[in-house]
């Protein structure tokens, strides 16, 4: 027979992602409570099964797990510094820093409460499916005892159990979200010059994204173990083509900001004398303030 109490869950906060993370609880099975400061946010998924709980107090007396989904920390503070969290398992899913996380869970701590941080790593349609990446951090007891819960909500990590690993991995995954994205861009950019358009360049561009992503285990040895031999292709040897890129981006009279910026850098390392060193002893730039 289900036990009722490790079933029930508490979701604080219904804006997109919160109701989001409510309907895949819901349609998983589970007893699900929710609380929104803005009460008709609910209305479509007490329409589905879930309970709408009255107060803050009753949301988190109502489930072994609750979890917030709100703007940000500072919202989640004036949600609950008054509340009763003795006794509470509080998983936030709310986006921030790793400070924020760590701060956070010395509050709860401080509280009587269980904490977990998470970061989620999708957008709301997609949440419930395995497309949704969802990380964790926090004591491993703690994630084990929901992890079987949690699995309705998409692909469900655990990272550790230092506090900020999943703000940490947040934003890590954003940084390569974001270099790959600007570097389609300045590529598109460049060929539209020449009547090229995205489409016809996608699939060149996607060829070449996932072929540099194979690149990067061996890249981790050698960032690990601080050894850059040349195996391939030296620093120097990448300055020369950034400088083509660079030229060809000012001839075409498109933006160059983006390939002086690596070169910047690479110049910078080639200057600290590690021009015949291969391309992540760059890893030495970028772990400087
Ligand atoms: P949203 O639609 O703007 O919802 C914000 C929620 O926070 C609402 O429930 C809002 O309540 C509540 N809230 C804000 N300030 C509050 C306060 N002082 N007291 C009580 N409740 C407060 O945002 P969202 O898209 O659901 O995002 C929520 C979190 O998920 C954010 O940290 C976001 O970065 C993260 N996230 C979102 C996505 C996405 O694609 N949407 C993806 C990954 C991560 P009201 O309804 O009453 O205003």
């Amino acid at each position: 027979m289900t036990n009722e109490t490790e079933t029930s869950v508490t979701v604080l906060g219904l804006g997109l992602m919160g109701q989001a993370l409510a309907g895949a609880l819901l349609k998983a099975g589970h007893r699900t409570t929710v609380w929104n400061r803005t009460a008709a946010k609910a209305d479509q998924l007490v329409a589905e099964g879930a309970r709408l709980a009255p107060t803050i107090d009753d949301a988190l007396a109502a489930s072994a797990l609750t979890i917030i989904c709100l703007t940000d920390y500072s919202a989640m503070h004036d949600l609950l510094d008054t509340s009763e969290l003795d006794g509470t398992t509080l998983l936030n899913l709310t986006s921030g820093d790793s400070a924020q996380a760590r701060e956070a869970a010395r509050w709860a701590e401080q509280r009587g409460a269980r904490y977990l941080d998470g970061a989620i790593m999708a957008i709301p349609p997609a949440l419930g499916t395995a497309e949704a990446v969802i990380l964790h951090s926090g004591p491993q007891s703690d994630f084990e005892a929901h992890e079987s819960t949690l699995a309705a909500l998409g692909t469900v990590t655990y990272l550790g159990a230092d506090h900020g690993l999943a703000s940490l991995y947040d934003v890590a995954g954003l940084t390569m979200m974001w270099s790959v994205l600007n570097a389609w861009l300045q590529g598109a950019a460049m060929l539209k010059t020449a009547g090229i358009d995205a489409a016809t360049y996608a699939p060149f561009a996607k060829q070449m994204a996932a072929g540099v992503a194979e690149w990067l285990p061996r890249q981790a040895e050698q960032i690990d173990s601080g050894s850059f031999t040349t195996e391939v292709a030296a620093l120097e040897t990448h300055v020369r083509t950034m400088e083509h890129l660079i030229e060809e981006s000012e001839r075409l009279g498109v933006n160059a900001e983006l390939p002086r910026l690596f070169k910047a850098m690479a110049d910078r390392s080639i200057a600290a004398g590690h021009g015949g060193e291969q391309y992540p002893v760059l890893i030495k730039e970028f772990s400087k303030p």
